[in-house]
């Protein structure tokens, strides 16, 4: 993996692709844990004498009134405070003025500029990976370092664009996720891989691919339903994936050994933290019953399944975790693979939202930062960001 370190940055215009993508409040930042974890890269470069330029997206612009609010100057403001330095801030995303910041750059200094994604109010420019927007912004500087890994399933002038036209290396957080996300290729065995959440029609391509990998996949959460209806089973109010009913057999037909279900959830009968719900047998769910979290059994045998497992990987609550009552398992489960010291490599999104409400996102042996990125890498597909730099 070519990064930063393969790269002589001294006294050189570097690029670098963060993700900035902070959440805002009233031009606020309400939480800047993206900011501080590009520190690692920034500062690297400026300790080699790199004149620094940042690049990030913020939110999406479809409409002239988007600018306004995903203008990236807060970030500016937050980077000087964490970074103790000035931070110059180009507010348009190309032009004179722009080019003049950028010949005006001394070693240790750093510019960042405006949104990336306002090119996208002309044309989707960004987002479309226009070929002339990559050309000129790789035009500002003479090396390229990609360390969004957010991104990094997506072609865009920014990532891809740029890559094609300079030297280019992952920085820090990508070579991180990347390190941690390829022991899925060729997994330790036992590799259980875990999976929960709403539909199935999200896990199809990580269960096509890992099917066959894995020893075990252990499903849990509102997928777990579809399947037991594809075994035959009543499963009432519970959430179903009816298009995929077909899959789930197949799945179940093929690997008889390998998916393992619940055999016990906790239901209720409305979709809401304030009922009381019961914990029943897979075979007893009523009409009227919705399964909302798996039971005490299901949480024993998943345990059980991944107590020798040298490597897991899971991607999915176990249960509605927003609801205090549904939490259970997932935290549970969580604190049974951190107390064990079994690898654990969290695949993004909710879980590790899950993770980080219950205090295990830090203990776990890697805590994906990327959804849709993650999930394409679990599915085995060629992520444009890498290629590019590959
Ligand atoms: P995903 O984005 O696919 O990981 O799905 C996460 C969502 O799945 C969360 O919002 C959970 O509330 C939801 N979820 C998990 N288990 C269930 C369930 N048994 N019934 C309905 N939704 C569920």
């Amino acid at each position: 993996m070519k990064t930063l370190l393969d790269l002589d940055v001294n006294n050189k215009k570097v690029i670098i692709r963060c993700d900035f993508n902070v959440p805002l409040k009233d031009g606020k930042i309400t939480d800047d844990t993206r900011i501080v974890a590009a520190l690692p890269t920034i500062k690297y470069c400026l300790d080699n004498n790199a004149k620094v330029i940042l690049l990030s997206h913020l939110g999406r612009v479809k409409e002239e009134a988007d600018l306004a609010k995903n203008d990236l100057s807060p970030v500016a403001e937050r980077l000087s405070e964490l970074l103790e330095q000035d931070i110059l801030f180009s507010t348009e995303t190309r032009g004179q003025e722009l080019e003049d910041a950028v010949q005006m750059l001394q070693p240790k200094d750093v510019l960042l500029i405006q949104n990336t994604r306002y090119e996208d109010l002309d044309g989707n420019k960004e987002s479309s990976n226009d070929e002339e927007l990559g050309a000129y912004w790789a035009s500002l500087g003479d090396v390229f370092i990609n360390d969004a890994f957010g991104t990094i399933h997506r072609a865009h002038a920014s990532n891809c664009g740029i890559a094609s036209h300079l030297p280019s290396a992952f920085g820090f957080l990508i070579e991180k996720e990347l390190t941690a996300l390829s022991e899925l290729d060729n997994p330790e065995h036992p590799f259980v891989v875990i999976l929960g959440g709403a539909k199935v029609s999200d896990k199809i391509g990580v269960i096509e691919n890992l099917v066959t990998k894995a020893d075990k996949i252990l499903i849990g959460g509102g997928m777990a339903f579809t399947f037991l209806k594809a075994k035959g089973l009543e499963i009432g109010k519970s959430l179903l994936d009816e298009e995929n009913i077909e899959f789930c057999k197949k799945v179940l037909t093929d690997y008889p050994d390998k998916i393992v279900l619940p055999i016990d959830v906790a239901v209720t009968n409305e979709y809401t933290d304030d009922e009381e719900y019961r914990t029943k047998s897979i075979e007893e769910i009523a009409t009227d019953e919705m399964g909302l979290d798996i039971g005490p059994k299901t949480e024993e045998l998943f345990e059980k399944e991944t107590a020798s497992a040298k490597i897991v990987v899971w991607n999915g609550p176990l249960g509605v975790y927003e609801f205090s009552k549904y939490k259970k398992h997932t935290d549970k489960l969580l604190a049974y693979l951190v107390n064990n010291n079994i690898k654990t490599i969290l695949g993004g999104g909710d879980i590790v939202a899950a993770a980080a409400n219950a205090g295990y996102k830090d203990k776990v042996y890697h805590a994906s930062t990327g959804g849709g990125a993650t999930l394409e890498y679990m599915e085995g597909k060629k992520l444009p960001g890498i290629e590019a730099i590959k």
